[in-house]
């Protein structure tokens, strides 16, 4: 991906209702992007760690004293309390990734996202749709991850957060999941084309220095 020289990584917020793909998607997109340019944020949680899951990989797995504890400190870009657990961004990782000049991906709920793009407002802020409610329920109960329970009360939170799709940049329908991966990285592709604030000073100094 063409950039120019000193410019700093963007921050790709991904959100959307749970269940809609996001995970899905992030993965193929780190997956497919070359080693260095695009990282996923590792979260820091205190639910319970699913088959499968591991530690500083999927999550960093916490208690509730050691997340209280950060928050404290001022540890966390943003976090939240989903479905009765903690969850949260930490800080220190992705602003050094971003000044690095590394992407950085979020894959975080709707009410983080709102909370980033007050702190951290050049972010690129990404909602993933599932096609259809009934599509959204098969995938919730397909995962198996989840009880009937929570899936219902997943459901039932997806027409409240589609509520806050206008505070987006994009929309992405995550029908066909090829299609939908190529959609999200057209966004990176076109963000990195985007005329910025500090553009004309970046390209005056290097192509002084070059000239
Ligand atoms: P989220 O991270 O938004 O909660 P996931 O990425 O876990 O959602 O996706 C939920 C379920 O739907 C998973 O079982 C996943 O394999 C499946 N899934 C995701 N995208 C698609 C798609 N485009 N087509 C079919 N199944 C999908
Ligand atoms: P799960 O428990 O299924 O892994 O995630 C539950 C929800 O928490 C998902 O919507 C997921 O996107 C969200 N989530 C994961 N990490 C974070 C985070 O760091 N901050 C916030 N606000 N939400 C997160």
């Amino acid at each position: 991906m063409a950039s120019y020289d000193k410019h700093p990584g963007k921050l790709f917020i991904i959100s959307g209702p749970s269940g809609a793909g996001k995970g899905t998607i992030c993965k193929r997109l780190i997956e497919d992007s070359d080693a260095g340019k695009i990282e996923l944020s590792i979260s820091m949680t205190t639910r319970e760690k699913r088959v499968g899951e591991v530690d500083g990989k999927s999550y960093y797995f916490v208690s509730k004293e050691s997340f209280i504890e950060k928050i404290s400190e001022g540890g966390f870009l943003e976090h939240a309390e989903v479905y009765g657990n903690y969850y949260g961004t930490p800080k220190e990782k992705v602003l050094a990734k971003l000044s690095e000049g590394i992407d950085v991906v979020l894959e975080i709920d709707i009410q983080g996202a709102l909370k980033v793009k007050e702190v951290y407002p050049n972010g690129i802020f990404i909602f993933i749709l599932p096609p259809s409610m009934s599509i959204l329920r098969k995938r919730l109960t397909g995962r198996g991850t989840d009880s009937m329970e929570t899936i219902d009360m997943r459901l039932a939170q997806t027409l409240d957060e589609l509520s806050y799709i206008e505070e987006y940049d994009y929309v992405v329908v995550n029908g066909e999941l090829e299609e939908a991966v190529n959609r999200v990285k057209a966004v990176v592709t076109a963000e990195h084309s985007r005329v910025t604030k500090n553009i004309k000073k970046l390209l005056m100094d290097k192509y002084k220095e070059e000239a």
